[in-house]
């Protein structure tokens, strides 16, 4: 007998030993039965792009509390970012001391990425040994000076090292020269100093050095936070012309643009900016097209008087690891419009589509994260995977507010935000872990490698 039987609406999901035992309908009955009629059933989020901060800065956020989070917002998996943690995730001793953090307080499974910054191309074979997702690199100054910028060397160097050892390179791309230059000429004080501080520019230079060397390298590529339709349109360039890069996005740049920032301060701020609502339509247009490849929130908290006070001084990171499944969910399968004048300008590209469909959004979330970063048991419903299952509500409004936050800080710029798409429950392995708006998790998250055997 199975475990657990969800029963949906025209199929039901048998669960054992934590993985999906059976699909089909009316499957016989079990020792627990969880009513999914009328709910929508993704497999569990996965969030290739956070920084829960641990060890050495939980007072930031934290693995417990970051995952939680995650878990109300559909989350079963996350791949935490080798910086603002202390130590940075540079070597194997600091690898460890992650995973071992991580494996005491996760309540969701989770994956690391492993640095790459000038000096450390020698740890990355011990790294890949201890099973990081791939290393991560940034093109311009992080924030952070325990994790310095890749220079071109060090990134096409690391890229080589990183395809002799079969894992992916993922980068922050914004040109330090354009973005420091504009920094030191008009300063980053005001929130339109520091947008213009960071233009499209920075991204799309950053982005064509990264495809280059990367292509010369035969690495594998992946680029975090796109903000704009231009950035993502070059890397599907690069793609065409045989690049193997993947295209990540993130919920803030799908739902707020630069007026959200001069409206909502520094809980807004974060690198690259938020962007025009033209450049918003461009993005969301390569969306609509599958030309992005998946999202992930790049949450990345900091206490409250980070966030407050000077814009010029405040933390840039967003808050909003609970939102994604919400904002995908609201903005794209329910109501995408896109401006009018950018509507004109498309063309024939509109007729792939004006709305998210679920199974795009189960793409981008779950099913493309899990075949990019080689995660064969997570990512689909079919027999034999993970039983890591998200139930959603797709029609019911939710206005998000501080006390729905599982995060440290009841900081985010989605607070007063009512969004259609309300995750009821969520499985990790067959366990409930969040269901009515409770963490009701009763066993640990498990560190997960990626599998190089599979293509
Ligand atoms: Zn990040």
């Amino acid at each position: 007998m199975a475990d657990t039987v969800l029963r949906g609406d025209t199929l039901d999901i048998a669960i054992e030993d934590g993985k999906i035992a059976g699909i089909g309908p009316e499957l016989p009955g079990a020792a627990e039965e969880i009513d999914a009629h009328g709910l929508h059933i993704f497999p569990g989020l996965i969030d290739v792009h956070l920084h829960f901060n641990e060890p050495g800065r939980t007072d930031w956020e934290g693995a417990a509390t970051g995952s939680s989070a995650l878990a109300a917002g559909g989350g079963t998996l996350f791949f935490d970012m080798p910086l603002n943690s202390t130590p940075c995730t540079v070597d194997a001793a600091a690898f460890d001391q992650k995973r071992a953090a991580l494996e005491a307080s996760s309540i969701t499974d989770f994956g690391l990425w492993g640095g790459l910054i000038p000096g450390n191309i020698p740890q990355m074979a011990e790294l890949a040994d201890r099973g990081v997702a791939g290393f991560k690199a940034f093109l311009c100054d992080s924030g952070l000076p325990e994790f310095p910028r890749a220079d071109d060397l060090t990134l096409f160097e690391g890229l080589r090292e990183a395809a002799r050892l079969g894992l992916p390179v993922a980068v922050h791309a914004e040109s330090q020269e354009i973005t420091e230059g504009l920094t030191r000429r008009i300063g980053n004080g005001s929130v339109r100093d520091f947008l213009n501080s960071r233009p499209v520019i920075a991204e799309l230079e950053a982005i064509q050095r990264a495809t280059l060397l990367a292509r010369e390298a035969g690495a594998k590529l992946h680029i975090v936070h796109v903000s704009s339709g231009r950035g993502v349109v070059l890397a599907a360039e690069a793609r065409a012309q045989g690049t193997d890069v993947s295209i990540e996005t993130c919920p803030h740049y799908l739902f707020f643009t630069e007026d959200d920032v001069e409206r909502l301060g520094a809980v807004a701020k974060c690198a690259p900016p938020l962007r025009s609502t033209v450049d918003q339509d461009a993005l969301w247009t390569q969306l609509l097209a599958g030309t992005v490849d998946m999202v992930a929130s790049d949450h990345s908290p900091a206490p409250p008087e980070m966030k407050t006070g000077e814009f010029g001084r405040a933390w840039g990171g967003i808050a909003g690891v609970q939102s994604t499944l919400a904002v995908l969910i609201d903005r794209g399968y329910h109501c995408h419009k896109l401006s009018l004048g950018h509507k004109l300008s498309l063309g024939h590209k509109l007729s792939l589509g004006h709305k998210l469909s679920l199974e795009r959004i189960t793409s981008l979330i779950a099913s493309e994260p899990a075949r990019r970063f080689r995660i064969p048991s997570k990512g689909a419903i079919a027999v034999g995977m993970d039983a890591d299952l998200t139930l959603v509500d797709v029609s019911r409004s939710v206005e998000l507010r501080p006390e729905h936050l599982k995060q440290r800080h009841a900081l985010s710029p989605y607070i007063g935000s009512t969004l259609r798409g309300c995750v009821v429950r969520t499985i990790r392995r067959g366990e409930t872990i969040f269901v009515s708006g409770e963490i009701v998790a009763r066993t640990p998250g498990r560190f997960v490698r990626p599998d190089l055997c599979t293509v």
